[in-house]
């Protein structure tokens, strides 16, 4: 854990594992916190901030400027231990750890672009002035499915908006948080502007990040049930809430588009980190009458995915990060072949030779999907690609609106005007038409309904971390 620029063990002493889930093998083991360190934490974030947020723009703005050039210098050694420690293929940990970069770069930028205004009085006498402050000590929880990429999002606007933080990470990445702090660390942050609680119970840390009120601010990347009840806590508490949360993306291919595209489309993006990523595609809208070359371009290719540790070459897919993850997503596939699916691929655990002592999940296609299947409603993080044909493109956004989460959509075809009356109609915070990464730094993320509260990235992320404060002058 670091708390006030001291790497510490916990104050109970205690420690526990961290096991590569494509080899069920220790990587290492880190501090196991508590509420204890968790208020020490938030001490020295306290303290930190009443200097932190007196720097200017442009030190903070240098301070994330020298972490990009660190972490890009240190991208391989970053993408490997992603590898082992999260699973997804060395390709992939390469590309989040851009991605991540890409938010310090972003928000070094950002930094210097937070500006207020000068607004109009009734009296001659007056001025009014309004600006933006930094909101105070900011509580980070995070998940394990994008160990880096989810830190920076967070920490990198945090810190060029003049605030500190207190991260809690995901009991499953730890080492990917320890090693995204270095970075940070050896970028000269000053002691107390981050800290670190690592934890193999979050409930205690998580109460006392709620509960403090010291903490200005809780953003939370990770469940919908879990997120749910923090916000409750936090909002009684009066803390400024942001929760990125569970996605159940539709995939709408409409029957102008090329099915062979689309459906080359949805095997990239399915498949990619094995499934556990939020804007995953979990429900693939396939007109009937494009259904049968949809499939087969599809089948082909999840049948060639080469699944197994993503240290090793030609690996498209690795294994899920824990025991409960295949059981869940086993649990999905069995129900809905028990109401009728077709499983034309996959469906099935994957236990031998070197899958024996990881988490490995066959990558699968589900044919025939029907909305009393659980995995029509149910997030899925597993790499299961789900296809439901329709007949009329008129009603086939209701159908994928039908849904409490909103947070990616996707849309084939090659018609502006369908795709522009799909963007208009998806309740969604993030869509891509003809677009498989909708996602960059310099865009806003984030989702509707269930999906959460608040937006990373882009120009809002950072007034996430701000709030407003106005002056009237008489003069
Ligand atoms: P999770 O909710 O179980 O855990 C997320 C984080 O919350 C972890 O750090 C965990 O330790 C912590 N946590 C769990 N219970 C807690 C408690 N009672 N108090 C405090 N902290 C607690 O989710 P997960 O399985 O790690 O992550 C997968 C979920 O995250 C999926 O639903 C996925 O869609 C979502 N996700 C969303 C986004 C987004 O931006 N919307 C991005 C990535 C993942």
């Amino acid at each position: 854990m670091l708390i006030n620029g001291e790497w510490t063990e916990a104050r109970s002493g205690l420690s526990f594992e961290v096991l590569n889930p494509a080899t069920g093998e220790s990587i290492g083991s880190v501090a196991d916190g508590g509420a204890e360190d968790a208020l020490l934490a938030i001490t020295a974030a306290h303290d930190a901030f009443k200097t932190w947020s007196k720097t200017t723009a442009y030190e903070r703005s240098a301070v994330l400027y020298r972490a990009w050039e660190i972490m890009t210098s240190r991208a391989d050694e970053l993408a490997h231990l992603m590898t082992v420690e999260q699973g997804k293929p060395l390709k992939a940990s390469k590309a989040e750890v851009k991605y991540a970069s890409d938010f310090l770069l972003w928000f070094a930028e950002e930094a210097k672009r937070v500006v207020g205004e000068w607004l109009p009085s009734q009296r001659p006498d007056q001025r009014f002035l309004s600006v933006k402050v930094p909101v105070g000590v900011v509580a980070a929880i995070t998940p394990w499915n994008y160990p880096i990429s989810m830190l920076t999002r967070k920490i990198g606007p945090a810190l060029a908006a003049g605030c500190t933080v207190v991260l809690k990470p995901a009991e499953a990445t730890p080492l990917c948080a320890k090693a995204t702090f270095d970075v940070l660390t050896d970028a000269g942050l000053p002691d107390g502007v981050i800290n670190m609680v690592t934890t193999s119970n979050p409930a205690p840390v998580g109460d006392i990040f709620t509960s403090d009120p010291r903490v200005a601010k809780l953003t939370f990347t990770g469940s919908t049930a879990v997120g749910r009840v923090l916000a409750a806590k936090a909002a009684s508490n009066l803390q400024r809430v942001s929760v990125e949360l569970g996605g159940h993306a539709p995939f709408i291919v409409f029957p102008d588009a090329d099915p062979v595209h689309a459906a080359k489309g949805a095997a990239a993006l399915k498949f990619l980190n094995a499934g556990q990523a939020c804007i995953s595609p979990n429900r693939l809208y396939v007109p009937s009458s494009l259904a049968d070359l949809f499939q087969e371009t599809l089948c082909s290719r999840v049948e060639r995915l080469q699944t197994g540790n993503g240290l090793h070459d030609g690996v498209g897919v690795g294994p899920l990060i824990n025991e409960v993850a295949v059981a869940k997503v086993e649990t999905q596939v069995e129900d809905a072949r028990n109401k009728g699916a077709g499983i034309p691929v996959g469906g099935m655990r994957l236990v031998n030779g070197e899958h024996s002592n990881g988490h490995f999940y066959a990558p699968t296609v589900l044919t025939d999907v029907k909305p009393e299947m659980s995995i029509y409603r149910e997030e899925t993080f597993g790499p299961v690609a789900p296809v439901i044909t329709y007949e009329d493109p008129e009603q086939v956004i209701e159908m994928a609106n039908d849904t409490n989460y909103g947070l990616a959509a996707y849309v084939y075809t090659k018609e502006i005007g369908v795709a522009m009356r799909a963007f208009e109609g998806l309740r969604f915070g993030i869509i891509g038409i003809n677009d498989v990464n909708p996602t960059s730094a310099s865009v806003p993320f984030g989702g509707m309904g269930d999906s959460g509260i608040g937006r990373e990235g882009g120009h809002e992320g950072i007034s996430e971390y701000l709030e407003t404060k106005t002056g009237g002058f008489a003069i």
